[in-house]
């Protein structure tokens, strides 16, 4: 495992979007921050108790993004929560995680499959995508029980629409007709709107319940075990039947 890098960081950004507090935070020293989009950082959330969260940022930008959940019952989550305040400072470590575009196979086309606050790491990785000439098929399926809890989405809509080799699906589990969406579970839309899912290089993100079910699910369609890369999968977080 590779060294961890400590930095004392200010934040410059703490803003609240459908209940993902969406963070940024300089470098005090002034420099940039050595990782790779889609891997993760280690955070202060108290004295000497670092949590993890995932990169949304890439590595070009100068500052780092967090995603964060803000879960009212959660202590932890609202520790963070009180921690991102404009001008406070907070100590993060980086970076791990192997869920990045190095394990891509070349010329074979991706699919992004994001529950909630899962969809950070493909966000550094699409900002990376779409800043250079994106030259393979990428589908990103992501999903929320309603619609403003994807806090992102138009910023990722006007990304695809600019982009013909980018393809965006939202996924809402609850009906809402106003909005160009598919209704149901964000697998669900994958295995319905892509074929041959062998074909396919696959990235699961979010809580190690919903990975577990998704690869379960994608494994039991075709989709090949080898090619699907999550980093609840690398940390054996899931419960995998056999
Ligand atoms: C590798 C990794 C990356 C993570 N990245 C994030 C992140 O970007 N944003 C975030 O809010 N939490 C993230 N988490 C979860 C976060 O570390 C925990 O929520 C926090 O440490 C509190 O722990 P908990 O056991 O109380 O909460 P948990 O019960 O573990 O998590 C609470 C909620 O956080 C969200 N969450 C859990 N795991 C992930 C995940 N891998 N990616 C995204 N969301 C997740 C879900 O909405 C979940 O319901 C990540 C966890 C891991 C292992």
């Amino acid at each position: 495992m590779a060294e961890l890098l400590e930095y004392n960081c200010v934040i410059e950004r703490a803003d609240e979007i459908g209940g993902t507090l969406l963070v940024e935070m300089a470098n005090e020293a002034g420099e940039g921050f050595d990782y790779t989009s889609g891997q993760y950082l280690y955070l202060e959330v108290e004295p000497d108790d670092f949590r993890p969260f995932s990169i949304a940022s890439c590595p070009s930008q100068a500052h780092l993004e967090l995603h964060i959940r803000l879960m009212a019952d959660n202590p932890t989550l609202n520790s963070v929560q009180q921690l991102m305040v404009i001008g406070n400072k907070v100590r993060v470590r980086l970076a791990e995680g192997r869920c990045t575009l190095a394990r891509k196979t070349l010329n074979r086309p991706v699919v992004f499959i994001a529950g909630g606050t899962g969809y950070a790491p493909f966000h550094a990785m699409l900002q990376e995508l779409v800043s250079e000439s994106l030259d393979f098929n990428a589908y990103v399926f992501w999903g929320a029980a309603s619609f403003d809890e994807l806090y992102l989405h138009d910023e990722l809509l006007a990304w695809s629409k600019g982009n013909p080799h980018l393809h965006y699906q939202p996924v809402v589990q609850f009906a809402e007709p106003e909005q160009d969406v598919y209704v149901g579970m964000v697998h669900e839309a994958a295995l319905q709107q892509i074929e041959n899912l062998a074909d396919f290089d696959i990235y699961l993100g979010g809580s190690a319940v919903m990975v577990g079910a998704v690869y379960q699910s994608l494994v039991s369609r075709g989709a090949n075990p080898a090619t699907i890369y999550s980093d609840m999968l690398d940390l054996g977080l899931c419960n995998i039947a056999d």
